[in-house]
């Protein structure tokens, strides 16, 4: 039977939407180019270049969303609740507290890692009999008129073309689909690496999120399962990344670690293997193009200071399905295209506050001026103390408020 909606890209926007879709019982063929790695426990952490060595912080509302899909029982096992979230500036005075308790929420979200996000998700849509999953699939032309979209695509010599009424385009930051389409992208380099880890630290988490913002770049720490495990990422200047990868220079890692955090972690006792992911911001003039929406990091791809991206890229996912799944109850047309347009329109708000936020701390943060950290550093003060601003911060990290 034809599918209703095809996905290309099957990294975590793309199984994600759909489980979605087909939780909306809808048919749905999922295009992806690498092939995916076995399953088996002992594959745990053969990573693929998606659900890679990451950890993600995932907001209440994405939460939320996987426990609508059934899914979060079974996600927990890897994750673990953010309580608290701690903002100071190296050098600075400003410290600012965000608590999960004065805010009567039991969490602000939780941290996954990615591995084991990706495995119950891929789990998942290997069981769903409305969902067609190809890898090892590589998607080389796209075209579409008034009725239809076709997909042409390349597996192993083999040449395969697929028809839809709606195609969906979750394939990454330098999407193939968007450029086939001829749709401009605005590029932002961050000239920055984050480099990513897990450490061991002598002092338990308690479930802290940290945010530092220092000379070297903004150091994010998040708890991990395990009392004294934490997630790092801290983007660093372009170009400054080597000095800290490689097993030769771990202790090098963890001094710059404890230099830059003092002791309020304790001793940085181990780290894991650094991973390196070079930032940049690129937005996508259009997202619903005749028959064609580009989801994910397709549509917009920002940076990971307040973990947001993916959180956005979920909440887009759930309001499409809304779109789709209501408009199929007086409808057959899934790739109406008025509708993706009224879908385009309806996720602008959300996003554009998403993106301006990432992008202002990271360009307001990288300033080592002194006139400026004493503006940031009393806005941190003011932050912590003035009365009912916590509160709309709080929601709108927690993903409430689309
Ligand atoms: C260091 C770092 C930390 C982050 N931390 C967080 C966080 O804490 N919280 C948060 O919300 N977000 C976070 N993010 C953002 C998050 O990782 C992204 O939003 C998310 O990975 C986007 O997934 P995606 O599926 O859109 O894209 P991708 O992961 O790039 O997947 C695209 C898929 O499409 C496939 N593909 C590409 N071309 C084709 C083709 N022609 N045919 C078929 N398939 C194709 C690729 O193989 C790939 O599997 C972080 C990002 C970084 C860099």
């Amino acid at each position: 039977m034809m599918p209703q909606v095809v996905i290309v890209g099957g990294g975590m926007v793309g199984l994600s939407l759909s489980l979605m879709l087909a939780k909306a019982n809808i048919r749905v063929k999922l295009l992806e180019a690498i092939q995916y790695p076995d399953l088996s426990e002992s594959e745990l952490h053969h990573y693929h270049s998606s659900f890679d060595a990451r950890n993600s912080a995932l907001s209440r509302r994405s939460v939320e969303i996987y426990n609508k899909l059934g899914l979060w029982a079974r996600l927990q096992e890897y994750a673990t609740p953010i309580r608290q979230v701690h903002i100071t500036e190296e050098g600075g005075f400003g410290k600012a507290r965000l608590l999960a308790e004065q805010e009567n929420v039991e969490n602000f979200g939780q941290v996954i890692e990615n591995a084991w996000l990706g495995r119950v998700l891929l789990s998942e849509v290997k069981k769903n009999n409305l969902i067609e999953l190809i890898d090892g699939i590589e998607v080389t032309a796209l075209t579409q008129n008034e009725k239809q979209v076709t997909v042409q695509a390349k597996r192993k010599q083999e040449n395969i073309q697929i028809q839809s009424q709606l195609v969906v385009a979750a394939d990454g930051r330098d999407s193939f689909c968007r450029q086939a389409l001829g749709v401009d992208a605005s590029v932002h380099d961050y000239e920055q690496v984050a480099i990513v880890t897990t450490v061991q630290t002598s002092k338990p988490h308690h479930h802290v999120g940290f945010e530092r913002f220092s000379a070297l770049g903004p150091l994010a720490l998040l708890p991990l399962p395990g009392e004294n495990r934490r997630s790092v990422v801290w983007p660093v200047k372009k170009g400054t990344e080597e000095q800290w990868l490689g097993s030769e220079n771990d202790q090098k890692f963890l001094d710059a670690l404890q230099h830059t955090y003092g002791g309020r972690a304790g001793k940085f006792e181990k780290t894991g293997k650094r991973f390196c992911y070079p930032l940049s911001q690129v937005l996508s003039h259009k997202q619903a193009i005749g028959r064609v929406v580009l989801m994910g990091n397709a549509a917009h791809t920002i940076h990971p200071v307040a973990g947001q991206g993916f959180n956005l890229c979920l909440r887009d996912a759930d309001v499409l399905v809304r779109f789709l799944s209501n408009h199929l109850k007086t409808s057959e047309d899934i790739g109406d295209q008025e509708l993706l347009k009224a879908y385009e329109q309806a996720r602008l708000i959300d996003q554009q506050r998403v993106i301006k936020f990432c992008d202002t701390v990271v360009r307001g943060f990288s300033h080592q001026n002194p006139v400026l950290k004493f503006v940031r550093n009393t806005g941190l003060i003011a932050f912590d103390i003035i009365p009912g601003i916590k509160p709309i911060v709080a929601t709108y990290a927690m993903g409430l408020k689309a």
